[in-house]
């Protein structure tokens, strides 16, 4: 049999999983986001690097929603963000975000953190909850911390604790702004191995970093921004060989 039925054309989802058109935002004067257009397919990585106040955070927090636009679309997996209300919670639940200060509800243990959000936003039933907690914080490599504070554990910890936070919600995209950038030097390649293995098993992932090792080893892209714009967009290997831009170049001779 050849022919695809209706049933099967249903599951088929197109490969543009998160698209930015001609997105416009300003802080007051400041014109922080120009003309930006991205897409992001089902399964890629792509990394965003460029220099400090070039946007990259505020770039993050607009496809989150954290932030509006102040012109142009967004949309996640063929779905324009709403303004406002239930849609908008929805879709932001399938954005998972994870920030540079980890942003663990402190007085809450580790397993009620990765739970939290599935028995508020999700509606899980507690048992459920609880179960696909624990595993993932197997993955991440903390399931003996489950019953412990986040000040109880290294920053390192904490960070995979909220990678795990955030897959609790089962999201189709995830967000990094900088994830390993407040941890002590030994902590950051327990965090990006984390982040690899999240890539290789197909996570969509748009991950603002400054670990170019990264960049090299698990994007399928490399988006440069400099001054609120895209600059230049290539594959790692040609992007660190052969940048284009003089911004990207001068980015570059600074940090490798
Ligand atoms: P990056 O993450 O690339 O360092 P950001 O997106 O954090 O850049 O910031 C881009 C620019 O926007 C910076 O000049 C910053 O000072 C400014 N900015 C960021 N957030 C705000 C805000 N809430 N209000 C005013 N200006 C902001
Ligand atoms: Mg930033």
């Amino acid at each position: 049999m050849t022919e695809v039925s209706t049933a099967e054309k249903d599951v088929v989802r197109p490969s543009e999983l998160v698209v930015l058109k001609s997105v416009n935002k300003h802080f007051g004067a400041l014109h922080v986001l120009q003309d930006i257009d991205l897409t992001i397919a089902r399964g890629e990585v792509v990394v965003v690097i460029g220099p400090s106040g070039s946007g990259k955070s505020t770039l993050c927090r607009t496809i989150n929603r954290l932030e509006t636009i102040d012109s142009g679309t967004i949309a996640i997996d063929g779905s324009p963000l709403p303004q406002e209300g239930r849609a908008l919670a929805r879709l932001r639940a399938d954005v998972g975000m994870v920030f540079q200060s980890f942003n663990l509800f402190a007085h809450k243990t580790v397993l009620e953190n990765v739970m939290l959000g599935q028995l508020k936003v999700r509606k899980a039933d507690r048992r459920a909850a609880e179960e696909k907690a624990r595993s993932l914080l197997d993955r991440v490599g903390v399931g003996t911390q489950a019953d412990k504070y986040p000040a109880q554990l290294s920053g390192g910890q904490q960070q995979r604790v909220a990678i795990a936070r955030a897959l609790a919600m089962d999201p189709k995209v995830m967000l990094f702004d900088e994830p390993t950038s407040a941890l002590d030097p030994e902590m950051i390649n327990e965090v990006l191995e984390v982040m690899q293995q999240l890539a290789r098993d197909g996570m969509t992932m748009i991950v603002v970093t400054h670990e170019m090792g990264f960049a090299r080893s698990a994007a399928n892209r490399v988006v440069f921004m400099a001054d609120g714009r895209i600059v230049e967009e290539a594959a790692p290997d040609r992007f660190f060989s052969n940048p284009r831009s003089d911004r990207a170049k001068d980015f570059l001779s600074k940090i490798l």
